[in-house]
């Protein structure tokens, strides 16, 4: 399927035909002014490659393959960014485009200078950030990474780094139960981080911090320390999944309020985030589960004893 007459004219409009990368206008005028002559240079880039397949820049995602040629996938560019963008997915993975034709759109806005509300802008700037942060154009990949201990190093970076700029913004007001669920949602995280990170080691070189286990350093023969070692560690990777599952309820409350306003197809096509149990880990199914956390896992729940189960008693 083509791509429609509506997504032309939204894309090039809103970028007022210029390149999201360079800025060059696509459309230059060349003949004498008795008889102008206008060539159209600009092409309709694919965020995610129009097919399903390696050979498409950025193709392998959910993205239905019917909904890749919409307005919302695809940002409009000059041949030499084209062709640059999809000669490097690493370099322009598509949540950068994604940024990058936001950022171009706003700064077509401003250039003309529409009434832009400065009030709703920073909450446009922390929307993108909280996109970019928890990865959500991937996030099943990293939740899934997270669910099994593996966090990617630059996460808690991008969490410390949004819990610092929320602290320093001065947030209008306007829209309170977004603020809120906001803070909520860069609360959790952090409570999540900061206990992960507890119990957790950084090799050099390594792009994981994997659970410290130091359990298995221990070369004493001591029975009860071990067995208190060991304590620690099954305490601190069930409590890894409670906070986590907190971080995930936290953003859908984000996303709903993001919804109602602010971006009403807000990652609408994935739908709520759910913490994908792969392998089928808690409850021991063995069987590939989604989770959807419907409430948060309070200090009780976190203090309360590991449930005994094989080798590991607590009490
Ligand atoms: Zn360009």
């Amino acid at each position: 399927m083509a791509i429609q007459n509506r997504d032309v004219k939204l894309l090039w409009g809103k970028a007022a035909g210029r390149c999201s990368i360079c800025r060059i206008p696509l459309v230059s005028s060349t003949g004498d002014s008795e008889v102008p002559s206008n060539v159209i240079v600009g092409e309709m880039a694919h965020i995610v490659g129009e097919k399903h397949s390696t050979n498409s820049p950025r193709g392998i995602s959910k993205l239905p393959e019917e909904n890749r040629n919409d307005y919302a996938n695809l940002i409009l560019l000059c041949p030499n960014d084209h062709t640059i963008i999809d000669k490097d997915e690493n370099e322009w993975p598509v949540e950068r485009l994604h940024v990058i034709k936001r950022e171009h759109e706003l700064w077509v806005e401003e250039q003309l200078g529409s009434k832009l509300d400065e009030k709703t802008r920073i909450y446009d700037d922390f929307i993108d950030r909280v996109a970019l942060t928890f990865e959500l154009e991937h996030w099943e990949y990293l939740c899934d990474n997270l669910f099994r201990q593996i966090m990617p190093v630059d996460f808690p970076d991008g969490v410390y780094q949004l819990g610092f700029e929320h602290f320093r913004a001065i947030m209008p007001g306007k829209e309170p139960d977004f603020e809120t669920a906001l803070e909520a949602l860069i609360v959790h995280s952090r409570v999540y981080v900061d206990h992960y990170l507890s119990e957790a080691k950084m090799t050099p070189g390594d792009p994981r911090i994997m659970a410290r286990r130091r359990y298995r350093d221990d070369t004493d023969e001591d029975f009860l320390k071990h067995q208190a070692l060991v304590d620690v560690h099954n305490k601190w990777e069930r409590n890894c999944t409670m906070l986590l599952f907190n971080c995930v309820h936290a953003l859908n409350l984000f996303a709903d309020e993001v919804r109602k306003k602010l971006r009403p197809n807000f990652f609408i096509r994935q739908g709520k985030f759910c913490v994908h149990d792969f392998m089928g880990l808690m409850g021991a199914s063995m069987v590939e589960t989604w989770h959807l956390p419907e409430r948060y896992f309070t200090k009780e729940d976190l203090d309360g004893p590991l449930r005994e189960s094989g080798d590991t008693n607590t009490e």
